[in-house]
């Protein structure tokens, strides 16, 4: 069957971001549930909303300069996206990940950075990453930095809610760090390319030491960047087989057979992975996708949204065609 015949076809199945890949890494049959079906738990994460008002600050300061003007406009962009979800109401319930911490976040930052000696040229860069004419990655950079060394840097916000040594290293094999090596080292010649840059925000609960920033560099060598290439490349076949057999797979099977399950990942990061509930009773969810079922609802993750109205960079083995699209 032609992919796009099938019932449950949606758009988003055949684009990959480094996202995806890690769900699909993590346990195919999550991969199956979040971007085949296209159901996630129906609850707004805080962590997700702070996260993402972070980012928004930090490229207003990043790109506007460190002034008290700046910082105030930073905050109010946070604000902005924070009470798109959270009420002044439910600020102390969600302490530390509320305004307050916000504010001293963007002030320890720019205090912090302000005399880094890097100079952000662009923010919020989407881009498609070739790893062969007709496998793409789509990426969406947080900046793209020129340093007094006369080097190019990529730097990512990351926030945390507990720092470690073990949260530290792990940039250093995580698949979109490597990926943005792979584009400083496409895009720029040896002695131009820097390296990536996690600009790590951890907020506590600790009172007077909510905020806590580290600068983890996560420099990967051309030979450590080919080994991500071939890693990323079986990840893609693997994802591409699984689609192939979910494709042949009907209602009337007992048993799904495709996008196996990965038992192993059930319990990640302390919590009970959202879907265990219909992985512990399903022989096969392709006779129960009628109805979503209550604490769920549809979501889709496409990371194409990120290109609208914006110039999209090309990096890696372009096809010219697809260029042209
Ligand atoms: S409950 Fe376990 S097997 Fe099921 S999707 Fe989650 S991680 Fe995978």
């Amino acid at each position: 069957m032609n992919i796009i015949d099938h019932p449950l076809y949606h758009p988003t199945w055949d684009i990959l971001d480094s996202t995806k890949i890690k769900s699909h890494a993590l346990c195919p049959r999550k991969y199956f549930w979040e971007h085949m079906v296209g159901w996630a738990a129906n609850h707004t994460s805080v962590h997700l909303v702070f996260g993402s008002a972070i980012h928004k600050a930090l490229e207003c300061l990043r790109t506007k300069g460190f002034t008290d003007d700046i910082i105030l406009e930073s905050f109010n962009l946070f604000l902005e996206e924070y009470r798109k979800e959270f009420s002044i109401d439910e600020d102390e319930r969600l302490a530390p990940k509320n305004p307050d911490t916000a504010l001293k976040v963007i002030v320890a930052y720019s205090e912090t950075y302000k005399r880094d000696n890097l100079t952000v040229i662009e923010t919020e860069i989407p881009g498609r990453c070739y790893l062969a004419k007709d496998i793409i990655i789509h990426f969406k950079v947080d900046a793209l930095a020129y340093g007094k060394d006369k080097r190019y840097y990529l730097l990512d916000y990351k926030t945390c809610s507990r720092m470690s040594q073990d949260w530290v290293d792990q940039w250093q094999t995580d698949i979109q760090m490597n990926m943005y090596n792979y584009l400083l080292q496409c895009q720029f010649t040896e002695k131009e390319t820097g390296h990536v840059i996690v600009d790590g925000i951890c907020v506590k609960k600790t009172k007077g030491r909510e905020v806590e920033l580290i600068r983890v560099p996560c420099k990967r060598t051309p030979t450590m960047v080919s080994v991500w290439y071939w890693n990323m490349m079986r990840k893609v076949d693997e994802i591409r087989l699984d689609m192939e057999d979910f494709l042949k797979c009907t209602e009337e099977q007992t048993v799904l057979t495709s996008f196996p399950m990965r038992e192993v990942s059930c319990m990640n990061y302390g919590s009970l992975c959202p879907y265990h509930g219909f992985c512990s009773d399903w022989a096969n969810p392709l006779v129960l996708l009628d109805e979503i079922p209550d604490g769920f609802k549809e979501k889709r993750w496409d990371p194409r949204k990120r290109e609208e109205g914006k110039t999209v960079v090309k990096v890696g083995v372009v096809n010219e065609e697809k260029e042209d699209e």
